[in-house]
């Protein structure tokens, strides 16, 4: 593996006349063989403290995110769509969240556009799971499927959660919206979303990989027979989640399987020397896990 370099692209002429001239985009590459990893930035969220931190150890918690370097109060997260080009496929993991979610979201078009990318060229859109940011992109202002061209493939076990009536009602009131949210859409991508199962090969070189607890049926990907992995929320921060990965963070659905499935694929990776991709973490969420005392650290890049 071979990070070759992290670009910003400019809006200028040759990058697409949808861009908006003087905005950056930053995009992040890795090349594994024939395969090109690029992580778009769809924005940022933009979250109350009390989402990273909830009931876990204040004084613990906020020592560690004092020597990371994350101020007190509000929490804003990035937000990386990983674009996989391997001969004719155009993958995208995850789509964004669209115009409606959040105000500094909803960017993925324009980092398209700075690629040289439309829509129209994606040929396959896989989601990690169906939270507002990773999956509310595939539909656009007008509730057409955005990438009018691209397969769309969920885990099976994630789609079932989102459609089941029952959901609303069982996932508590801070996250009902999510559920109203991700049932809509994936009744408005209808035929187009198809489904796959923990270890199926979803395209040629991409291996789902079960990593439940975020979500009840949150996936990863093992990508270029198990050269990286695109890791979704299943790591889901740069500090908390490395430090204290057996802590259960209330950004998981289930946090004690979000735990345990984060202490086993920290191990995993950090023992395999294998390169992750993680959806909110820093420098375009490409980096590596090293063993640091009794937890890890993100090392960003390599
Ligand atoms: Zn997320």
């Amino acid at each position: 593996m071979r990070i070759t370099r992290r670009k910003v692209l400019r809006g200028a002429a040759g990058f697409g006349a949808t861009v908006v001239f003087g905005r950056a985009w930053a995009a992040t590459e890795m090349d594994l063989g024939d395969l090109r990893i690029t992580t778009l930035s769809d924005g940022h969220l933009q979250l109350p403290e009390s989402f990273l931190i909830g009931d876990l150890p204040q004084d613990e918690a906020r020592a560690i995110l004092d020597a990371a370097g994350v101020a007190a109060g509000g929490y804003e997260p990035p937000c990386n769509v990983t674009l996989l080009r391997s001969g004719e496929d155009v993958v995208l993991f995850d789509a964004g969240a669209g115009s409606t979610f959040m105000q500094s979201t909803g960017r993925l078009p324009e980092a398209l556009a700075a690629l040289d990318l439309s829509p129209d060229d994606i040929t396959h859109v896989v989601f990690t799971h169906g939270h507002p940011d990773h999956l509310w992109g595939a539909i656009d202002d007008f509730d057409e499927p955005l990438f009018v061209n691209a397969r769309h493939l969920i885990g099976r076990i994630e789609r079932d959660y989102w459609v089941d009536p029952e959901t609303p009602e069982t996932i508590g009131a801070e996250r009902q919206s999510f559920a109203a949210g991700a049932a809509r859409r994936i009744e408005l991508l209808a035929d187009r979303l198809e489904t796959f199962e923990d270890g199926d090969e979803v395209l040629p070189g991409v291996v789902a990989r079960a990593s439940f607890g975020h979500t009840p049926g949150h996936m990863s990907f093992e990508i270029g027979g198990g050269q990286a992995l695109v890791a979704g929320d299943a790591i889901g921060n740069a500090h908390l989640a490395f430090a204290r990965p057996e802590w259960p963070m209330p950004a998981d659905q289930d946090p004690e399987k979000a735990a345990r499935t984060r202490l086993a694929l920290l191990q995993d990776l950090a023992e395999r020397g294998v390169p992750l991709i993680g959806f909110h973490l820093p420098a375009g969420g490409m980096g590596s896990v090293k063993k640091n005392g009794d937890g890890y650290a993100f090392v960003p890049g390599r």
